[in-house]
């Protein structure tokens, strides 16, 4: 068994994760992370998903698995993109999701994407996939299920939004889903032989 250290504090996430990896993870054990978190200072979520992921492998001694994600808003220029945790300065996810309502206002194009790029980093060798779900930020919130902007965007081509989808329904077509069976797809077989 191959483990593999998962380098999220974000609970949400790890469980997303696990059931998004679920049957790719076959031979390998994924391992919370619990070491320090870095300094996440770069400018693309590409960079950002590599940073966490090489400190944890650098802490663990063992390869590292790791997202960097957010919501783009075209009307906003893309913000609050790789800011999008920390949007209000509070990392609440109320407070986020209120901000971004009373930025875009009445502004008639609700236009936005969710992004993740997902890392993974063996040793010396790294990989970076980029997976994106196109939608639309919502006028108010909708829904009980996910976290962070899930209440107010609404994926392209649904009615409602991502937090009325059920957990297994958003797990198969998000952002994640798609960088993660992307770097997956690409870094099994060199996962398996490590
Ligand atoms: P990260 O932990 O630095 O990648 O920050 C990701 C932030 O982007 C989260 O705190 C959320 O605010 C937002 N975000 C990323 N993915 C999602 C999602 O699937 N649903 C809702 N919000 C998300």
């Amino acid at each position: 068994m191959i483990r593999v250290v998962l380098a999220t504090h974000n609970a949400h996430k790890v469980t997303e994760l696990r059931t998004i990896l679920g049957p790719a993870l076959e031979g390998i054990e994924l391992v919370a992370y619990d070491g320090p978190e870095p300094v996440e200072d770069g400018e693309t979520f590409e960079e950002n998903a590599l940073i966490k992921a090489r400190a944890a492998s650098a802490h663990t001694g063992l390869p590292a698995l790791a997202d960097d994600s957010g919501i783009c808003v075209d009307a906003l220029g893309g913000a609050p993109g790789i800011h999008s945790a920390r949007y209000a300065g509070t990392r609440d996810d109320a407070d986020n999701v209120a901000l971004l309502l009373k930025n875009l206002g009445a502004e008639p194009n609700r236009a936005a994407q969710f992004v993740c790029a997902a890392a993974l980093v063996i040793g010396d060798r790294e990989f970076v996939e980029r997976g994106t779900w196109p939608g639309s930020v919502l006028f108010e919130t909708a829904g009980p299920n996910g976290f962070g902007y899930d209440p107010v965007f609404k994926p392209a081509g649904l009615s409602v939004s991502s937090a009325e989808l059920r957990p297994e329904e958003k797990n198969a077509i998000s952002h994640r889903q798609r960088a993660f069976s992307a770097l997956i797809g690409a870094t099994r077989e060199i996962l398996l032989d490590s």
